[in-house]
């Protein structure tokens, strides 16, 4: 499993529709692409995605800095090249462009791990189980509120059980009523679950949380800026919603500084953003030993198999509109049924990009 040659190709995807959080409008998916090779052949893919912004540095990170290190090794030691990867590049930032470059090399290093040993990756990482719930979750803070309700009735009628939706407009009378009025449309015993991107100063956003509360949100997602731990200790302390946040956050220590200031309540590591799958399962065992449930952030396609692998992670999301057969990255749509997903029996992630739909969009 010596490697003997990377390929790292950028693709920009318009989403079909422009959809807006509170902090960002979003137009495209950017998607990154790693092929490990060895002399028998390719062994491995990796991807990450990013809103818009990062690919194009990530690559130059890849191509000018780490991919002398990849070559020759074996990719059977996921842990050793990890380290060696990040260590090196640690001046350049300990989580984010780093950890962005990290990821798709570390999900392709699982994926020929997981093919060599004929095993889908959802149980060589444990195999808790071979099926997980899946949240409904959609950027729809545009939305008038008919066309929310609209919405949402739309993933009810598919069976979702858990529904996720953008907060943060500038009324907060008007948060106040689609949170009312998505709680009315889907009954008391369902989830409801908040999305703020950030929005609001702590102070803020204790105030719209108190506000809210009565909805009964399972939690409230990025209140304020996730670099501000003793922000959120504030208001997890006082907002009286359970607090849930980590998808900007780059690695491990950065969800340790939050778990220990008693800042957060539910853990969601993205493996985009924390470099792959070896540091996700790290920030997945402080989960477990802090008794925190591990929500994944986004990336169905691969947090399906980290969620069927242990068992402290709950509901994976579904982004409506960012899903790779969306996008149009591959032609297989995923296996969600009645808000439940089952995971495949495939070697390795099991995804199968599509390449020459893909090549439109690849930035070179
Ligand atoms: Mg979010």
């Amino acid at each position: 499993m010596r490697i003997t040659a990377v390929t790292i190709r950028v693709f920009r995807i318009p989403l079909r529709q422009t959809v807006a959080s509170a902090t960002l409008t979003l137009t495209h998916r950017e998607l990154i692409l790693v092929t490990l090779e060895s002399e028998a052949g390719p062994i491995g893919t990796g991807w990450a995605t990013t809103p818009g912004v990062g690919a194009l540095a990530a690559r130059a990170l890849i191509d000018n800095y780490l991919l002398p290190l990849l070559i020759g090794q074996d990719a059977r030691h996921h842990e050793r090249i990890w380290q060696r990867l990040w260590t090196h590049c640690h001046f350049a930032g300990s989580g984010g462009l780093t950890t962005l470059a990290l990821a798709p090399i570390d999900v392709a290093l699982w994926d020929a791990k997981a093919r060599a040993a004929g095993e889908p990756l959802h149980r060589l990482l444990g195999g808790s189980r071979s099926e997980v719930p899946v949240y409904a979750s959609a950027i729809n803070i545009h939305l008038t509120q008919d066309e929310l309700l609209a919405q949402v009735e739309g993933h009810l009628l598919q069976g979702y059980a858990a529904f996720k939706l953008k907060v943060g407009r500038a009324n907060a009378e008007e948060d106040l009523e689609r949170c009312r009025a998505v709680r009315a449309l889907i009954g008391p015993d369902r989830e409801l679950l908040l999305d703020a991107n950030q929005k609001w100063t702590p102070a803020e956003a204790v105030q719209r949380c108190r506000m809210l509360a009565e909805t009964r949100p399972g939690f409230i997602e990025e209140p304020s800026l996730s670099d501000d731990v003793g922000g959120h200790a504030l208001i997890r302390a006082q907002g009286g919603i359970p607090v849930a946040l980590g998808e900007r956050l780059g690695n491990r220590f950065e969800f340790w500084n939050y778990v220990r200031a008693e800042a957060v309540d539910v853990l969601q590591p993205c493996p985009w953003k924390v470099g792959g799958i070896t540091e996700w399962l790290r920030i997945a065992a402080l989960g477990a030993c802090a008794n925190r449930p591990v929500s994944p952030h986004g990336a169905l396609e691969l947090t399906a198999h980290l969620a069927a692998a242990l068992p402290n992670c709950t509901a994976v999301e579904n982004i409506f509109g960012f899903g790779l057969a969306e996008i149009g990255a591959t032609t297989v749509p995923l296996p969600v049924r009645n808000g439940r997903m089952t995971l495949g029996e495939a070697p390795g992630h099991g995804v199968i990009f599509d390449g020459p739909a893909l090549r439109e969009y690849e930035v070179v």
